[in-house]
Parts: C-alpha cells; sequence; structure tokens
C-alpha cells in the first residue's frame, strides 16, 4: 500500500492521509524505531558520534513525524475513524519513548562513548547535546540498580493513572454543577451576550430560564457583572471547590501524587521534585525559580495593597461608609465597575480597526521588516480544508524558500478551540535543503457578507503570539533535529511568541495595519491612550494572582511535608492567601481542579512561574526594539540570528545575553505594568 504516512515529505501530502493509513503505518514505524534503537545498542567496537546520539536522532524520526502529522489531523479535521486510530497508536508509541532511556544496552553505548576521546573533544551543540542526553538518561533512571529502576517505573505508571484522574475528575465535576436562575429580575447586571448564552443552554437542557455552569464563559461574566451578591457567591464558591467530593474527590490524588513525586525525585538523587524538573530549564534550580518569585512579590507587594484599599474605597464611594468589606466574590465585580468609572472606554470600540485580514497580513509585514521573511500564497499545497491557506516562507536576505506555513483560522466543529502553533516538520540531520512547516491555527468568526471578522485586541495580541512561535520554528538553522525552533527549555519557548505581541502596542506599528473596516483610518489617539491605560489597571492584583498560584506550585513541590504541614489543599491555600485581595473561604480548593499541576504527570507542575519568567523576558528584549527601532531590521536579525535561529544549540541564558549583552531584569515589565517608581 502506499502510505503517505511513511514519508517525510515536503509539501506534506495532508489530502492523501486517511484514518486507515494510521495503523499499519505506526505498526512499521515502531518495528523500524525499535530495531533502530536496538541496533545502537548491539554494535560493538569503539562508539562515535554519529552511531551512538546521530542514530538515535535519526531511530525515531519517522515515527515522530508520523505521528505529528496524525496528532495535527486529529486536532484540526478529526473523524471518529481518525481519533479512534490516534488513541490506539499514542500509548504503543509513548511506550517506546519511555523506554528508550531504560535500555540497558543503548545506555551502555551512550556511556561507552561519552568517556571516549572524541566526546570529550566536542564542543558547541553536540557537546550540549551529549551531556544532557547522559543528564535525561539518568534522571530517568539508567543508573539506578535493577530494583530501583523497577520502583522508578511503578512510579510513572501511578503518576500516569492519577494525573489522568485526576483530569477527569475535574472535567466530571465541572460538568456536573450547574445554576438555573428562572426568576430575570435577579439577572440584573450580566450583558446580553452573557444571558443569551445562559438562555441557550438552558433550553439545550428541555429547562426554562437562565444556565450557569463552572465553564469560564459562564462563570466569568457573573463574577465580572452580575449584580446579586448571593448569586455570584454561590457560583464562587462552586467555582473553588471543584473536585472536593466523592465521587470525584481530587485530594486524596493531590496527596498521593506529591509524596509520589517526592520520592521519585530522591530515587534519582535529586533534592525535591522542583530541582529534579528545572534542571534544564532555564532558573536551574528551585531556588532559583523560588528567588525570581519572592523578588517579583516583594516588588508587587507595596502596589496590590494600595489597588485593594482602592477598591475598598471605590465600594463605600458606591454603597456608603457603611459598605462591607470585600468578599472574593466581590472583587471582579467591583473592579469591573472601578475601570468602567475610570476610564469609559469599551473595548468593543476598537474592533473594527481589527478586520482579520488585515491583522494577518499586519503580521506578516512586521515580520518581514524586522526578520526579513516574506510570506507568498502557496496555492498548490495540498490542505486539509478548503478554507486553510498555505504561504511560502521565503528568506528575502538570499532569496532561499525556508518553510511552508498553514493558516487555518476558522472554527469548524471536527477542529479543536483556541489558537496554536504546530510545528509539523523540523529540518533533521543532513536535511539542509530540507524546509519547515508549520500551522498557525485559531478560531476566529468567518466573514459574515463578505465582512471580514472584527477582532478583539486580545485576539490581535494571539494572532502575533502564534506568529511568533511560527517564526522560532521555520527560522529554525540547528543542525540537530532535536535542538531545532521550539525545542527549547519550557521557561524560554514563549519569549519569541510573546515578544511579537508587543507590536500590538505601538502606534508605529499598529498604523501598518490597524485600519478602520470603513473608513481605513488608523486608530484614534485617545483610544489608543484608553487602551494602554487599561494595560496597568489593577496590574499588581493579576500579577499577585498568578505569583499566588507560583508559590502554591513551588511550595507544594519542595518544602511541603505531609507530617508537618498536614492538608495539601490548606497547605496551598495559605500560600495562595497572601496574594489575594479578599480572604479566602475554608472550602477554597483551587489546587483539587488546578490541571496544570496534577493532570499531567508533570505539565506546569515546579513550572507556574514560567509565565512570569518569559514575560520578564519578553519586556525586557523589548527594550531594546525601543532603544533602536521598532521595526530596525538590524536589532530583528540579531534577535532572529541570537535566539531564533539558535534553538537550543546553546544555553538559553547565553543566547539572551549574546541579544541583550546583560542578564534579564525584572525592571522593563514592572514598568510596563505601570508598578515601578
Ligand atoms: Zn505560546
Amino acid at each position: 500500500m502506499d502510505n503517505p504516512l511513511l514519508q517525510r515529505d515536503f509539501p506534506i501530502p495532508f489530502d492523501r492521509i486517511r484514518a486507515d493509513h494510521v495503523r499499519p503505518a505506526v505498526d512499521a514505524l515502531l518495528a523500524e524505531s525499535r530495531a533502530a534503537v536496538d541496533a545502537i545498542g548491539a554494535a560493538s567496537g569503539p562508539r562515535t558520534f554519529d552511531d551512538t546520539l546521530g542514530a538515535l536522532e535519526r531511530a525515531t524520526e519517522r515515527l515522530e513525524h508520523a505521528m505529528r502529522v496524525i496528532g495535527h489531523l486529529e486536532q484540526v479535521a478529526t473523524t471518529p475513524e481518525l481519533r479512534e486510530a490516534y488513541n490506539e497508536a499514542q500509548p504503543r508509541v509513548s511506550e517506546l519513548m519511555a523506554g528508550i532511556p531504560l535500555d540497558e544496552p543503548l545506555w551502555r553505548a551512550i556511556e561507552r562513548y561519552a568517556g571516549s576521546d572524541e566526546a570529550r573533544a566536542l564542543t558547541g551543540p553536540k557537546a550540549r547535546l551529549l551531556r544532557k542526553t547522559v543528564a535525561e538518561f539518568k534522571r530517568r533512571g539508567a543508573d539506578l540498580p535493577p530494583a530501583e529502576k523497577k520502583r522508578l517505573a511503578a512510579i510513572d505508571v501511578e503518576l500516569a493513572t492519577l494525573t489522568l484522574k485526576f483530569a477527569q475528575n475535574t472535567l466530571d465535576s465541572t460538568n456536573a454543577w450547574e445554576l438555573v436562575i428562572d426568576d430575570e429580575p435577579r439577572l440584573r447586571g450580566l450583558p446580553d451576550s452573557a444571558r443569551a448564552a445562559a438562555r441557550e443552554s438552558a433550553a439545550k437542557k428541555g429547562k426554562a430560564g437562565w444556565r450557569f455552569t463552572l465553564q469560564a464563559p459562564s462563570w466569568a461574566p457573573v463574577l465580572t457583572h452580575l449584580d446579586d451578591a448571593a448569586i455570584r457567591e454561590q457560583v464562587y464558591r462552586a467555582q473553588v471547590s471543584r473536585a472536593t467530593a466523592a465521587p470525584w474527590d481530587n485530594r486524596p490524588i493531590v496527596a498521593r501524587v506529591l509524596a509520589l513525586r517526592a520520592e521519585k525525585a530522591r530515587l534519582v538523587g535529586y533534592r525535591d521534585f522542583a530541582d529534579l524538573v528545572l534542571e534544564e530549564r532555564m532558573a536551574r534550580t528551585a531556588a532559583r525559580a523560588r528567588a525570581f518569585v519572592d523578588d517579583l512579590f516583594a516588588r508587587t507587594e507595596a502596589f496590590f495593597a494600595r489597588e485593594t484599599a482602592e477598591l475598598q474605597a471605590f465600594r463605600r464611594e458606591l454603597e456608603g461608609p457603611g459598605a462591607p468589606p470585600l468578599a472574593p466574590w466581590d472583587v471582579a465585580y467591583y473592579a469591573e465597575k472601578l475601570r468602567q468609572a475610570r476610564y469609559r472606554f469599551d473595548e468593543e470600540q476598537l474592533r473594527p480597526y481589527f478586520a482579520f485580514e488585515r491583522v494577518l497580513a499586519g503580521a506578516f509585514e512586521i515580520a518581514r521588516r524586522i526578520y526579513g521573511v516574506r510570506f507568498e500564497p502557496w496555492p498548490e499545497a495540498p490542505v486539509w480544508h478548503e478554507s486553510v491557506r498555505a504561504f511560502k516562507v521565503v528568506d528575502e536576505r538570499e532569496g532561499a524558500w525556508i518553510a511552508g506555513i498553514y493558516v487555518d483560522p476558522y472554527p469548524r466543529e471536527e477542529k479543536h478551540g483556541g489558537a496554536w502553533m504546530d510545528g509539523i516538520l523540523a529540518r533533521g540531520q543532513g536535511e539542509a535543503d530540507r524546509r519547515h512547516a508549520g500551522v498557525l491555527a485559531a478560531n476566529v468568526t468567518p466573514p459574515v457578507g463578505g465582512k471580514d471578522a472584527a477582532l478583539a485586541h486580545a485576539d490581535v495580541e494571539t494572532v502575533f503570539h502564534e506568529l511568533g512561535h511560527l517564526m522560532h520554528h521555520c527560522l529554525s538553522r540547528a543542525a540537530l533535529r532535536s535542538q531545532a525552533g521550539t525545542r527549547v527549555a519550557w521557561d524560554f519557548v514563549e519569549l519569541p511568541s510573546q515578544i511579537l505581541e508587543n507590536w500590538c502596542w505601538e502606534r508605529e506599528s499598529l498604523d501598518l495595519f490597524a485600519r478602520h473596516e470603513d473608513g481605513g483610518e488608523a486608530i484614534p489617539e485617545a483610544m489608543l491612550d484608553a487602551l494602554r491605560r487599561s494595560r496597568t489597571f489593577r496590574a499588581a492584583s493579576a500579577q499577585m494572582r498568578q505569583l499566588g498560584f507560583a508559590l502554591a506550585d513551588l511550595s507544594l513541590h519542595t518544602e511541603y511535608d505531609p507530617a508537618r504541614d498536614g492538608d495539601p489543599v490548606a497547605f496551598a491555600r495559605r500560600a495562595m492567601e497572601r496574594t489575594s485581595p479578599a480572604p479566602l473561604p475554608p472550602e477554597h480548593a483551587m489546587i483539587a481542579s488546578f490541571d496544570h499541576l496534577f493532570a499531567d504527570p508533570v505539565g506546569y507542575a515546579a513550572g507556574y512561574y514560567s509565565y512570569k519568567w518569559a514575560e520578564v523576558l519578553d519586556a525586557d528584549t523589548f527594550t531594546r526594539f525601543r532603544r533602536e527601532g521598532l521595526l530596525s531590521p538590524a536589532v530583528g536579525m540579531a534577535f532572529r540570528r541570537e535566539v531564533l535561529e539558535r534553538g537550543d544549540e546553546d544555553d538559553p541564558a547565553e543566547l539572551f545575553r549574546r541579544f541583550m549583552g546583560r542578564d534579564p531584569e525584572l525592571g522593563p515589565l514592572l514598568e510596563r505594568l505601570g508598578l515601578s517608581g
């Protein structure tokens, strides 16, 4: 059978791939990968880079490529058959991948090579790959005696099972809750769109009235706008106590997962789980991540106290001196009232300036100016749906066609929600001429009556964000596949994406594309000014909230001791309490539904700080553009050369230093948020 999944072709033949290709392709590629891994361990004689690490890179290349293509199609063009085939293939592939660091002959071959003169003389990316591979194998238990290896494997299996159960409990308990209001006057304050959605939600369930759920699009407008405090309280309490009662009680799972993670870390020689996870991140150690969070906390605290006092005062202004202190279900509500009073600015007014096609063209144009790449329509590329458009990415410096990208902007039933970038094809070893392929997916409203969807400013940022990831992927010049593009440390990967968002806030760059859909005029000064000021509104409170999650996460994965600290849910609540504008109720059990930390064996565990870390990096990096020219090709090309093209060929801290000439500083982020001085 001519199976398109067996080739790493460019362009990818998306139009020819069917669900019944999956099983035979995965069978064949699993066998091929297995044999290739075995061959590395079986060879005798002196070992070289190419027949150990090089061979290991190649061993799973075709298998991983096929899985990425299948996974992509499952996200954008799923069918029951494709989903079934993918779900069947995935555990088999994971099993092979997870077994690689525990393959004894392979580990002996790598160790033998690592001790050779050739290995000791390595420099640059190859030396880095060797060091990281040896460390990774050790973290996975390659060096342990058989009994401990067995224990480690058992821990991994239990973690995988428990974290999956955690995610299902969160989902099920979220879906199990509803609040139906049949008394319309009680909906006062709620915007029409939220009212209509609640009406529809009730109708779908065959109920009269308005139905609210614990999905964010339903509960968020209630807490932000609804006048009736009793309803807000009810929704808030349900929201923060999800997954804390049978049959979906996640609290015992949290305790068990923490214990297993701690045991795992100690088995492979680390003080705690955070040190284990962070070793290859930019932060390197739990202590440095913690110091970062504490520092940001200390610099935000006074602004946070001021914002909280101001909100309380605003409530007294509205309701008189006897107004009660703010409860947690009051904060978003009064904050929204204060925002309206202070800015009288409705972000909806900006939408006509952000027609989707203009935004996309604007993002391409800015990438052209700073990174020197041109996007040319590529109509002959095979795609998975007629609304998908393909573009060639051409390097203007050399005139070379370096990548093919696919823009898939509109929702479809068979497509996941949200926006994302998927780097489907990256150049491998010895493939200097190969092109990268990547996808920019979004879910914007399709044109109605010939009129293009008008985006909210936040969606404009999302388009720029995902194009930033795509540039990281497409501009990679790394010779080794495992160091290409976005395969960098977790706390570094958002720098190339977040940096591009900055061009959505500057007059000079906005004027290139943000034009009114009717008259074509640029955004009026007063409107842009209001948008900029709204960025700093209650910024300390937003930052404290993130820091609270980061503090709880790091504390749970470093200092938490069940014998001394008792219930981990209460322990985490105490950590978050320091960053909440109102005292948290005793049933607050946010971590019982905190999927970031517990829905995956690793996920964001010990890594929640990365959100703020990446913001610090992008705000700091942007200062060089601001200083030397927002659209300066010289600065853009320097960023491209020192960061985007390098992928993981060097330590991210070193890449950063080469572009900025120094280590990252917190100042620019604090300034951007109005939290300095
Ligand atoms: Zn991102």
